[in-house]
C-alpha cells in the first residue's frame, strides 16, 4: 500500500498555492513533479563536485564521471537492458526519435515503408515524415476506433517485406490507452522490420522489460519520471546502435581525429557528443531509485484507483464525454463538455488553483478524429489524492455553470 501523505511529504511544490487556492496539480502527463530527493542529488552536484566528465584526471572530474556512468547503469537495470553501453544519454524523448530517425537516413531506399500510429505525439510524427522526404520513404499509418485504441487487424494488413520501421508509442499522452506494443513488436520482427517504442508516457506508470519486449528501441525523458528536465534515454539493442551512424559530431564521440579522417568512439559515446546533462543523468538515476522505492506495483495500483474515480466522479456530470475508453489505459482522462470550449474550462480552473492541460496535447490527428479543437486533460499521478479529483469536479461543474 502506497503512504500517499507521506509520499506527498516529499514534493514542496505540493505545499504552493496558485491564486489563493492549494494547487492540485493535473498535469503530469506534461511533466511530473520533482521530488526533494531529487532536488537535492541536483543541488549536491553543483554544491560538491561539479566538473566535466570523462577527460578529467583530477577528483572533481573523477566523481562526476563516476556518479554519471552509475546513473547510465541504474537506467540500465530498470530497463532491463543486457549491457549499460546500450543506453544512450539524450536530451529527451525527442531527442532520442531525431538520433533514430537521422540514423535511418543512411539505411532506407525510396520505397522503403515506415509505420506510424494514429495515436502519435507530434514528436513521432514529424522526424519521419522528414525521414520520408529525405529518402523517398513512404509512410503508412495503422487506424484507431472510438475508444481510442489501435486497429490491429488493419496493422496487419501494411506489414510487408517493404516495412522497415514500425513507430508506436507504448501509451498515448492524448488518452491514456496502453498499445498492445508486444503483439505489435512481433508482428515487426516477422517482416522483417525495427521497431522503436515512444515509452514517454508509460515510464511514469510501469517498467518496461526491453528485453522480455524484445524491443529494438526504446526512448523516455526523465521529466516524466521525477527527474529534470532536458535529460532522456535511448536504449537500442547492440546490433541497431553499432548500425546507426552518429547524429551529432563533437569532442567525447570520437576515437581519433585528424582533418584526413575521423574514427567513432564505441557505444555509447558514438551517439553522445559534447558535454552532456552531468547533472541532470546522475538525477534521473535518483528520480529512478526514487521511484522504485516507492514501487512500481503499489503505483499502477494506486493509480489505477485514481482513475476508475475520475473517471466515475466526472461522468456524472451532465454533457461531459471522455475520449479514450480503452479498457487498457493509464491515469489520463482526457474530456469535454457540450458546447464549451476547453481552453475556457482549463482557464477557468486556474483560477481554483487547478492545473489542467488544455488543447490538442501534440496529437492532432486524433482530435481531427474526434472532429474536436481539443480536449481537457486530467492526468494523474501516484502523489495526486481523491479529495483532489472531488475538488477538480466541482470546479468542473462551477466552469460549466459559468460557461452555459
Ligand atoms: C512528452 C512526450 C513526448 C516528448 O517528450 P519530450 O520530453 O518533450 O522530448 C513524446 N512522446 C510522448 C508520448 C510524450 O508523452
Amino acid at each position: 500500500m502506497l503512504n500517499v501523505d507521506k509520499i506527498r511529504g516529499d514534493f514542496p511544490i505540493l505545499n504552493r498555492k496558485v491564486n489563493g487556492k492549494p494547487l492540485v496539480y493535473f498535469d503530469n502527463a506534461a511533466t511530473s513533479q520533482t521530488p526533494q530527493q531529487v532536488i537535492d542529488a541536483i543541488v549536491d552536484y553543483y554544491s560538491n563536485y561539479n566538473a566535466n566528465i570523462h577527460r578529467g584526471v583530477h577528483t572533481l572530474s573523477q566523481e562526476a564521471t563516476d556518479l554519471y556512468e552509475q546513473a547510465r547503469i541504474k537506467i540500465q537495470k530498470h530497463f532491463n537492458a543486457k549491457y549499460s553501453y546500450e543506453i544512450i544519454m539524450t536530451s529527451g524523448t525527442t531527442h532520442s526519435i531525431n538520433l533514430v530517425a537521422n540514423g535511418f537516413s543512411s539505411l532506407l531506399k525510396k520505397g522503403d515503408e515506415i509505420i506510424v500510429s494514429a495515436l502519435e505525439h507530434h514528436s513521432n510524427i514529424v522526424p519521419w515524415q522528414m525521414l520520408c522526404e529525405r529518402t523517398g520513404a513512404i509512410l503508412k499509418v495503422i487506424p484507431m476506433n472510438e475508444d481510442g485504441e489501435l486497429i490491429l487487424s488493419e496493422y496487419e494488413t501494411l506489414l510487408s517485406e517493404k516495412t522497415k520501421l514500425v513507430f508506436v508509442n507504448h501509451i498515448s499522452n492524448a488518452l491514456g490507452t496502453i498499445n498492445p506494443i508486444k503483439t505489435i513488436i512481433d508482428k515487426a520482427h516477422q517482416v522483417g522490420a525495427a521497431v522503436l517504442v515512444d515509452g514517454a508516457q508509460a515510464c511514469p506508470h510501469l517498467v518496461p522489460d526491453v528485453q522480455a519486449l524484445d524491443v529494438d528501441f526504446y526512448v523516455a525523458s526523465a521529466h516524466k519520471i521525477c527527474g529534470p528536465t532536458g535529460v532522456g534515454m535511448l536504449y537500442g539493442k547492440e546490433e541497431w546502435l553499432n548500425k546507426l551512424p552518429p547524429y551529432q559530431g563533437g569532442g567525447e564521440m570520437i576515437a581519433e581525429v585528424t582533418f584526413e579522417k575521423t574514427t567513432y568512439a564505441n557505444l555509447p559515446h558514438k551517439f553522445e557528443a559534447g558535454t552532456p546533462n552531468i547533472c541532470g543523468g546522475i538525477a534521473f538515476g535518483t528520480a529512478l531509485d526514487y521511484m522504485n522505492a516507492i514501487g512500481f506495483d503499489s503505483i499502477e495500483a494506486y493509480e489505477k484507483e485514481l482513475l476508475e474515480y475520475g473517471t466515475q466522479e466526472l461522468l456524472k456530470i451532465e454533457g461531459l464525454k471522455i475520449y479514450g475508453t480503452s479498457v487498457q489505459k493509464t491515469s489520463v482522462i482526457s474530456f469535454n463538455i457540450e458546447g464549451i470550449h476547453p481552453y475556457d474550462i482549463g482557464t477557468i480552473l486556474d483560477k481554483m488553483g487547478i492545473a489542467v492541460r488544455t488543447g490538442h496535447h501534440c496529437a492532432q490527428p486524433i482530435m481531427d478524429f474526434y472532429n474536436i479543437p481539443g480536449t481537457v486533460r486530467a492526468s494523474f499521478a501516484f502523489y495526486n489524492t481523491k479529495a483532489e479529483i472531488d475538488a477538480l469536479v466541482s470546479g468542473v461543474k462551477k466552469a460549466k455553470m459559468m460557461l452555459a
